[in-house]
């Protein structure tokens, strides 16, 4: 099992700061075929960490993804194995994405 983000991520980047093993990577900036955040199924060892980070409640483990979402599970999976995966992304420019508290 492994958890996933769901497209009501608003990006910003919390989650990232709190992943022990630096599986959340960011969709490049204005790349609107990955719009959100994605965890990383292969990497993730289910630790929850991100969950309570998120201020929009985008992130489930994997069997509690709502129904309406369930396409986002293998969204998360196709962003590691076929789309951007992991690259050199600049943690200050998400952190500017995020909304004033
Ligand atoms: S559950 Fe833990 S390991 Fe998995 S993405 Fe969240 S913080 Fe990272
Ligand atoms: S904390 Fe939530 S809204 Fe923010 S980037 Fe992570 S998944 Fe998206």
């Amino acid at each position: 099992m492994a958890y996933v983000i769901s497209r009501w991520c608003i990006r910003g980047g919390e989650c990232i700061e709190v992943c022990p093993t630096d599986c959340i990577v960011p969709g490049p900036r204005d790349n609107k075929e990955w719009p959100y955040l994605y965890i990383d199924p292969d990497k993730c060892i289910d630790c929850g960490a991100c969950v309570s980070e998120c201020p929009k409640h985008a992130i489930f483990p994997e069997v509690e993804v709502p129904a309406e979402y369930a396409e986002d599970i293998a969204l998360n999976r196709k962003f590691f194995a076929e789309g951007p995966g992991y690259w050199k992304f600049d943690m200050e420019e998400l952190r500017k994405e995020r909304a004033p508290a």
